[in-house]
C-alpha cells in the first residue's frame, strides 16, 4: 500500500512539474509574474556551507557584469568547475525594478541594498565636495541596475590600449575588442516604422548576432526624440550607427534590452540563467570575498590557494580553495580594494594599515572616470516628457506598469537613447597639456611612483594626439526627466579626462568603503574643455527643430558664464559611472598591475577581469567594452588550459556504475516498505505488487525527468528556450572580419563541452542547493511613492 501511495505521490509530483513546464515560451506569452518562472533559471545559493572548504578550478570574486560573463563562458567546459561569489543579492527580490527598463531611472537600485552606497572623498579640485558614487551590488553587478546604454568607443580608443602595450603576449586593439563585444551581442533591429519616425540608423555589420546578450531599441520612444538627430544634422553632424569605429556624430543608440519582452538583458539573465543544466557552475550570492589567500610561491611568484569570504562583519568567515585560478571581478572600485586587502597594492597604502606587502604594485592608481554635468532646458508646455511618469502624476506610472505587465510595451520600456559625441575641434579646444609636466604634477599630488608617471606620459601623448581626431571628447545625452513637466536635461560628459586619482583602502576592514578620489577637474584642461562643451550645447539648442521646442535655459542659466559657470559645473557634476584604470593593463614599468593576459604581476594564478584593467578611457559608456574584456579573457584562459591530453573515458563509465547502484537499491527499499503494510494477499504477492509499483513509479519518474531534460537541451538554442526573444537578428552578419564564426565559441550559448585537459573537475563536490523561493514581484509596492537615488541630479543618472 505504501508503495502504491509513493507511486501516486511521485506521479502527482511529476504531473505538477510538467504542468509548470508548460510556460516554456515566455516570448509568445511573457508573464514576468508567473510564480514558476524562476524554476527555469539555474539554481543559485546563498548558503556558504555549500561551498566552504571545497575546491573549484576557478573562483571568481564578484558576480557582476564581467564576472558572470566569464563564469558563463568558462562553465561551457563541462569538466571545469567554476565558483562565483557575489557580495550582493541574486536579484529575485527586486526583479521588477531590474527588469523594467524605465525603472532603472525611476526606481533606481544603486542607493539601496543593491548598491554599495559609496561616496567620493572630498574632491580638492571640485570645491572640496564629496559626490555619490553609485555601483551595483548583486548578480549582474552594475549591469543589472544601470541605464542600459549600449555603445562602444572609437577604434582609436582601443588601438591606444595596444599601443600602450607594445610587443605584448595578447593583442588588445579595436579589431579584437570589436570581435569580442560582438561575440556577446545579439542585436534586434527596430521596425522600419520606428526607424523612420525616430531617425534610427543601424549598421548591422558593426554589430554581433547570436551572442547571449540581447540588444534592442525601446518599443515606446517619446515623440520629442524624433527631433534629436535632425538638430545635430543641422550643425553638420552625421546621423549614423556609432558602433563602427568612429563615434563623432549623432545616434539613437540601442540598449541592453530584449525589445520584444521590453525587458533588461544583463550578464545574469544572458549568461547564467539559461545554464540550468550546468552542475559545474556554482553561484553563491550575499557573501563578500574578503581576502585572496596565498600559500606558496612558484618561481618567486605568488600562488593563490583560494579566498576567504563572509556575509558581513558580524558573520562567520569561510574559506574556499582553487585548483587553477582566482579571478578578481569586483569592478573598478572594489577590485583594487580586494587586491589591497590581500597584500597586493602600494606599500605606501598597505604598510600604515599594518597589512603585509606581498606585491608592491600601483593598484588603485591611474583611476579615471567620465565626469558629467547636467544642464536643464525649459520646453513648450504639453510636450510629453518623463516627468509625469516618474512622479506618477494622475497614476501615470501605475497605468504604464499595468501596460508593461500586460503587453511588455508602453512608456516604461523607454530608456534614454538619444546621444551623440563631439570632438575637441567641435568645441574649439586645441590646447595640449605638456605630457611630462602634467604627469609629474599628478604623480606629485598623490605620490604615484615613477612607473605610474611613465605610463601617464604615454597616455597623455595619446590623448594629445586625439585632440586632433574624431575620438569623442564629450558625450551629449538628451534626458527626458527634467526638473518639472516642461523641462528636459542635456548631459555633457567628458570622455578623455587628463585628471587621474586613486582608490585606496582606508582601513584593514573589508567592510569599510575605500577612499575614492577621481580628482575631477584636477588638470586645468579638463575645466576648460567642460566650459567649452557647455558652450557647444548652448549652440545645439538654438538649432532647428529642437529650437522650436526649447524655450530657454533653466540651469545653470544662459547668463552663467566664466568663473560662475565653472563653479556651477563643479558643484553639480558627478560620475557618469565609468571608473576604470585601477588595475591597469600596462607594462609593469609603466604603472601596470596586470599584463595583457590580465594576470596580476608577481602572481602565478590571479587575474583581474573587469573594467579595472582598461588603461585608458574610451568614448562610450563602459558596458560593451567590459563585456568585450570578459569575453576575450575567457578565451585567453581557455587557451591556457586547453591541453591536448584525452579526457579519460572512465569518467563516463564510473557515473554509469553509480546510477546502476542507485537503481538496484530501489527494490530493496520498496520491499521493506511493502512488507510492513497490511493486506489479504500473500506476502509474496504483496512484495511482487510493491516491487512492481515501485519500479513502475521509478521508471515513470525517470521517463518524465528524461523528457524534461531533453526539452531543456533542445531549448538551449537562444530562440527556442524562451530566454531570448524570437525577434529576427539583424541581417548581414557573418560577412565581415568580426563575424561570429571567426570567434571561438561564438555561436550563441550555452555550449557545454569538455576541454581536453587532464585536470578534470567532476570528481569534486558541487553545490546543488537552490535558494530561489519566490518571484518577489508581488512584494513590490505598486504605485508607491517614487524614489530616486540619493543623488539629486537626474541628468547624471543614465
Ligand atoms: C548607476 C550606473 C549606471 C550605468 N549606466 C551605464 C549605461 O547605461 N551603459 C553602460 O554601458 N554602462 C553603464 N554603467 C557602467 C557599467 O555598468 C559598468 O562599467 C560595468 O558594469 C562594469 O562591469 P564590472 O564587471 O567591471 O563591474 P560590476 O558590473 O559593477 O560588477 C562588480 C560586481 O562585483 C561585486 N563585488 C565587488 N566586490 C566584491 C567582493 N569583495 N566579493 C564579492 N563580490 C564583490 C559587486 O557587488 C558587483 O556585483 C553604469 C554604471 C552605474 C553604476
Amino acid at each position: 500500500m505504501r508503495a502504491l501511495t509513493l507511486a501516486l505521490a511521485l506521479v502527482a509530483l511529476a504531473t505538477h512539474l510538467v504542468g509548470a513546464l508548460t510556460i516554456r515560451n515566455p516570448t509568445e506569452d511573457y508573464n514576468p509574474n508567473h510564480p514558476n518562472l524562476r524554476m527555469f533559471r539555474r539554481a543559485l545559493t546563498t548558503n556558504a556551507a555549500d561551498v566552504a572548504g571545497k575546491s573549484y578550478d576557478f573562483i571568481i570574486a564578484g558576480g557582476g557584469l564581467a564576472g558572470l560573463t566569464l563564469a558563463g563562458r568558462l562553465a561551457e567546459w563541462s569538466n571545469v568547475t567554476v565558483l562565483v561569489i557575489e557580495a550582493g543579492g541574486d536579484g529575485s527580490d527586486v526583479d521588477l525594478q531590474e527588469t523594467v527598463p524605465g525603472f532603472a531611472y525611476m526606481k533606481g537600485l544603486s542607493s539601496g541594498p543593491y548598491g554599495w552606497g559609496y561616496k567620493t572623498t572630498n574632491l580638492s579640485s571640485s570645491l572640496n565636495l564629496a559626490k555619490n558614487y553609485p555601483l551595483g551590488k548583486g548578480l549582474g553587478g552594475s549591469g543589472a541596475i544601470n541605464g542600459m546604454f549600449w555603445c562602444r568607443g572609437s577604434a582609436d580608443d582601443y588601438d591606444a590600449w595596444g599601443a600602450l602595450n607594445p610587443g605584448a603576449a595578447e593583442t588588445w586593439n579595436w579589431a579584437e575588442m570589436q570581435k569580442y563585444i560582438n561575440k556577446a551581442e545579439h542585436l534586434q533591429l527596430p521596425s522600419k516604422e520606428q526607424a523612420d519616425q525616430f531617425h534610427i540608423v543601424v549598421d548591422p555589420k558593426a554589430h554581433g548576432s547570436g551572442g547571449p546578450l540581447q540588444i534592442g531599441f525601446s518599443k515606446h520612444i517619446y515623440p520629442i526624440v524624433a527631433n534629436w538627430a535632425p538638430t545635430w544634422e543641422s550643425l553638420g553632424f552625421t546621423n549614423k550607427d556609432l558602433a563602427a569605429g568612429n563615434v563623432r556624430g549623432v545616434t539613437i543608440t540601442p540598449s541592453t534590452m530584449d525589445a520584444a519582452k521590453g525587458a533588461r538583458s544583463d550578464s545574469r539573465r544572458a549568461y547564467i540563467d539559461p545554464k540550468a543544466n550546468f552542475p559545474n557552475l556554482t553561484v553563491l550570492s550575499r557573501q563578500q570575498v574578503t581576502k585572496i589567500m596565498f600559500n606558496d610561491t612558484l618561481g618567486g611568484n605568488l600562488t593563490a590557494s583560494g579566498v576567504q569570504f563572509q556575509a558581513d562583519a558580524a558573520s562567520t568567515q569561510y574559506s574556499v580553495f582553487c585548483n587553477k585560478e582566482v579571478i578578481v571581478s569586483g569592478g573598478a572600485i572594489n577590485s583594487p580594494k580586494l587586491l589591497q586587502l590581500s597584500g597586493i597594492g602600494p606599500a605606501s597604502v598597505l604598510q600604515p594599515l599594518g597589512l603585509p606587502v606581498l606585491a608592491d604594485l600601483p593598484v588603485g592608481q591611474n583611476f579615471h572616470d567620465h565626469v558629467s554635468y547636467g544642464m536643464y532646458f525649459n520646453i513648450q508646455a504639453g510636450i510629453e516628457t518623463w516627468y509625469n511618469l516618474a512622479m506618477n502624476v494622475s497614476g501615470a506610472q501605475d497605468a504604464a506598469l499595468a501596460q508593461w505587465q500586460a503587453s511588455a510595451d508602453g512608456p516604461l520600456t523607454y530608456v534614454n537613447e538619444a546621444i551623440g559625441y563631439i570632438n575637441a575641434a567641435d568645441i574649439g579646444f586645441a590646447t595640449r597639456p605638456d605630457p611630462v609636466a602634467t604627469a609629474a604634477a599628478v604623480a606629485a599630488k598623490y605620490g604615484f611612483p615613477a612607473s605610474v608617471q611613465k605610463g601617464l606620459v604615454a597616455s597623455y601623448n595619446i590623448q594629445n594626439a586625439q585632440i586632433a581626431t574624431d575620438a569623442g571628447q564629450f558625450e551629449i545625452i538628451m534626458h527626458l526627466w527634467g526638473k518639472d513637466a516642461s523641462s528636459i536635461a542635456i548631459q555633457v560628459a567628458l570622455q578623455h579626462p587628463y585628471s587621474r586619482g586613486h582608490v585606496s583602502i582606508a582601513s584593514a576592514s573589508p567592510f569599510d568603503q575605500p577612499i575614492i578620489d577621481p580628482d575631477y577637474f584636477g588638470v586645468e584642461e579638463d575645466v576648460q574643455m567642460m566650459a567649452d562643451a557647455v558652450g557647444w550645447v548652448r549652440k545645439l539648442v538654438t538649432q532647428p527643430p529642437l529650437s522650436g521646442i526649447i524655450t530657454g535655459e533653466m540651469l545653470p542659466g544662459a547668463n552663467v558664464t566664466g568663473d560662475d559657470l565653472v563653479t556651477a559645473f563643479k558643484t553639480t557634476s558627478g560620475t557618469e559611472f565609468h571608473p576604470l584604470g585601477t588595475a591597469s593593463m600596462l607594462p609593469k614599468d609603466s604603472g601596470g598591475v596586470v599584463d595583457t593576459t590580465l594576470t596580476v604581476y608577481g602572481t602565478v594564478n590571479v587575474r583581474v577581469v573587469d573594467a579595472s584593467v582598461m588603461p585608458l578611457q574610451v568614448a562610450a559608456h563602459l558596458m560593451a567594452s567590459t563585456y568585450g574584456v570578459a569575453e576575450k579573457a575567457a578565451d585567453i584562459i581557455k587557451a591556457k588550459y586547453a591541453f591536448k591530453a584525452a579526457v579519460p573515458s572512465s569518467a563516463a563509465s564510473s557515473s554509469k556504475a553509480t546510477s546502476t547502484a542507485a537503481s538496484s537499491a530501489a527494490p530493496t527499499n520498496t520491499a521493506a516498505g511493502a512488507a510492513a503494510g497490511e493486506s489479504s494477499l500473500s506476502t509474496g504477492a504483496k512484495i511482487g505488487i510493491g516491487v512492481g509499483a515501485g519500479i513502475g513509479a521509478v521508471l515513470l519518474l525517470g521517463a518524465i525527468l528524461l523528457f524534461c531534460i531533453n526539452r531543456n537541451k533542445k531549448a538551449n538554442h537562444p530562440n527556442k528556450n524562451g530566454w531570448y526573444t524570437s525577434q529576427p537578428a539583424a541581417t548581414g552578419y557573418g560577412q565581415d572580419s568580426y563575424a561570429m564564426q571567426n570567434v571561438p565559441g561564438g555561436q550563441g550559448q550555452p555550449q557545454h563541452q569538455q576541454f581536453d585537459s587532464p585536470h578534470r573537475g567532476f570528481d569534486r563536490p558541487l553545490s546543488a542547493a537552490g535558494s530561489i523561493d519566490t518571484m518577489a514581484t508581488n512584494d513590490l509596492p505598486r504605485g508607491a511613492t517614487q524614489y530616486r537615488d540619493s543623488y539629486d541630479a537626474p541628468a547624471r543618472r543614465h
